[in-house]
């Protein structure tokens, strides 16, 4: 027969709770469970009733979760059942005859007369089902009945209960463990060595990039100090700086050139964060980055940077040096001159040049090869330096030609050069035949330019030439010397 149904919010409310907590719980299956099975049979020995169950309502559904006494479906919908009005009071309910009682007019369920019912409940007092006995005539229990029936409903809230917790418990430790997981993922793959250290230096903790770094497992190091891993000096140090940063209280960074057991030596930035593991115990929590790629990446860039700056300074030097002789090239002999120049104006001081030729050169690369001929040039060079002080610029003209320039020389000085030079020439020990070298010496006059100076030394040289080479001519005072 239909039972009439109340439904307001706040009961349907509860039924949605109830189905919630039960679902979760995994309870409303139709499998037998001993420990309750159990409690049910009790129940009704104790109340002297022939029928007995435990229900379990979810917002449609009532499953017989446990009984004693009758056999067939064992669900139903709510809105039959008898349970629903001990749920929905959560408090103990006792049916003396279904048939005198206006809420439901005659036997319940294929002939229920009597029923008393107490409410299962949660840990935050939902009750989602009852634990009830049943007789098909009308009847009653005694007051110690009604109190055996209290009991045994709260011995099986109480397994419910225990389900929750249980189930709490391991919704905790897989959220635990889900922590764990994340942060060791993180931890693993950080691109750092990270490792904790306790207060005597013994490691506790040490993540994946350090076991791949020193090709170790995973637990492989924990337990071991400094002392066990490096030789003793690095070790040694080690320590202290672990043993300052503990000290300091506050994070420290250092660096360690360290030897590996193989030999090879590896370069280490490591920040030491002192802190306090969860039993109060002060730990170093460490964070270490190899440096030593960047560092040889860096000692490469330096060297390329190195070979680079040498580059210019032989570019630069070729731009002004002769590649044969090694002397100032024109272009250097040309802003030397210049400058010299304007300094004379300035200084008044004298400025003497000398331009040299070799005698009959066309006749030594005629006779004895073009490379002889080089090596004259570059002898001649020798020679020139050797003979010239360090502020006088001897530079290659052109083709057997040099120059001098001599600042702050007058014409005594410059023809005191001319004369070491052929004396030089004539005592060097030429490889085929002596060689002789013509000079023009011009001093510099006021008004003169610069190709003034370079003109007048050519038309000095051009007479040394024509009065029989191997000898200086100064240009302003016609002076002549063999
Ligand atoms: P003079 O005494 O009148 O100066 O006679 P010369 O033969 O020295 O003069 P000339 O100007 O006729 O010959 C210069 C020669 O120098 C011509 C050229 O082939 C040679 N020459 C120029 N530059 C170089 C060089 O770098 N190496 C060699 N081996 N020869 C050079
Ligand atoms: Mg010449
Ligand atoms: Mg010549």
């Amino acid at each position: 027969m239909p039972i009439p149904q109340t439904d307001t919010p706040s009961l349907q409310h509860a039924a949605l709770r109830r189905g919630e907590i039960l679902r979760q719980l995994g309870l409303m299956e139709e499998v037998d469970e001993r420990e309750f099975d159990e409690l049910v049979e009790l129940a009704a020995a104790l109340c002297g009733k022939a029928l007995s169950a435990m229900t379990l309502l979810d917002e449609e559904t009532q499953l017989i979760k446990a009984r004693m006494g009758f056999q067939g479906a064992r669900t139903m919908p709510v809105r039959e059942s008898i349970c629903q009005y001990t749920v929905q009071s959560n408090q103990l309910l006792v049916v003396e005859d279904t048939v005198a009682d206006a809420r439901f007019g005659g036997p319940v369920g294929g002939g229920i007369r009597f029923y008393a019912g107490t409410p299962l409940t949660t840990m935050d007092g939902t009750a989602v089902g009852a634990l009830c006995v049943m007789d098909t005539t009308p009847s009653a229990l005694t007051p110690q009945q009604l109190r055996a029936l209290e009991v045994l409903g709260r011995q099986l809230s109480s397994r419910i209960q225990l389900r929750e917790r249980a189930r709490a418990m391991a919704d905790l430790l897989s959220e635990r463990e889900r922590a764990r997981e994340m942060f060791v993922t993180i931890l693993n793959n950080v691109p750092a060595q990270i490792y904790l250290k306790d207060e005597t230096g013994k490691l506790r903790f040490y993540n994946r990039k350090v076991a791949d770094r020193f090709s170790i497992d995973e637990n492989a190091w924990l337990g071991k100090t400094s002392r066990d891993l490096w030789d003793e000096p690095t070790a040694e140090r080690i320590l202290q700086e672990d043993q300052a940063a503990l000290e300091s209280g506050k994070p420290q960074e250092t660096f360690l050139d360290l030897k590996e057991a193989d030999g090879r030596v590896s370069y280490w930035r490591t920040t030491k964060a002192p802190c306090q593991d969860s039993n109060g115990k002060p730990v170093l929590a460490c964070c270490s980055i190899d440096l030593t790629e960047q560092r040889e990446r860096e000692r490469h860039l330096h060297e390329i940077q190195e070979e680079l700056e040498e580059a210019n300074r032989k570019l630069s030097s070729l731009a002004l040096t002769d590649a044969l002789t090694g002397l100032w090239n024109r272009r250097a002999f040309d802003s030397r001159l210049e400058t010299a120049v304007i300094s004379a104006q300035r200084s008044k001081q004298p400025l003497a040049l000398m331009l040299l030729d070799v005698d009959h050169f066309k006749s030594i690369n005629d006779r004895f090869g073009h490379s002889c001929g080089d090596d004259v040039l570059r002898n001649v060079a020798t020679i020139l330096n050797r003979t010239t002080r360090a502020d006088e610029a001897v530079c290659r003209f052109g083709g057997e030609e040099f120059v001098i320039l001599m600042p702050d020389t007058d014409a005594q000085g410059a023809m005191a050069l001319g004369r070491r030079i052929r004396e030089a020439m004539h005592a060097f020990h030429w490889e085929k035949e002596p060689v002789t070298i013509s000079m023009g010496i011009a001093i510099w006059s006021r008004n003169w330019t610069s190709d003034d100076m370079v003109d007048n030394a050519d038309a000095a040289l051009y007479r040394a030439k024509e009065g029989g080479r191997d000898r200086f001519i100064c240009y302003n005072c016609e002076t002549q010397v063999v």
